[in-house]
């Protein structure tokens, strides 16, 4: 066992965003062991697999792809 994990154990790991995936959905990785997660999709924080990794992407992906999107509509109806 290494000097951080045991910290984390006794005080809990400490979390930092590490990436906004979208508004609702935001990797985090502990600044002591590294450690990773990611919200779900009911909201709730679970460990950032290769799955996770996955979905996290396409879901990026499509969010990008809405914002770019909305910007566009704002941008034709600003014309009009
Ligand atoms: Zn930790």
């Amino acid at each position: 066992m290494t000097p951080t994990k045991i910290y984390c154990d006794l005080f809990g790991h400490n979390y930092q965003v590490t990436k906004n995936v979208t508004n609702h959905v935001k990797e985090y990785t502990c600044k002591c062991c590294k450690k990773q997660l990611t919200t779900n999709s009911n909201g709730t924080l679970t460990e950032l697999t290769a799955k996770y990794q996955d979905i996290n992407s396409a879901l990026e992906r499509i969010y990008n792809n809405k914002l770019m999107r909305l910007k566009q509509k704002r941008l034709s109806s600003s014309i009009y």
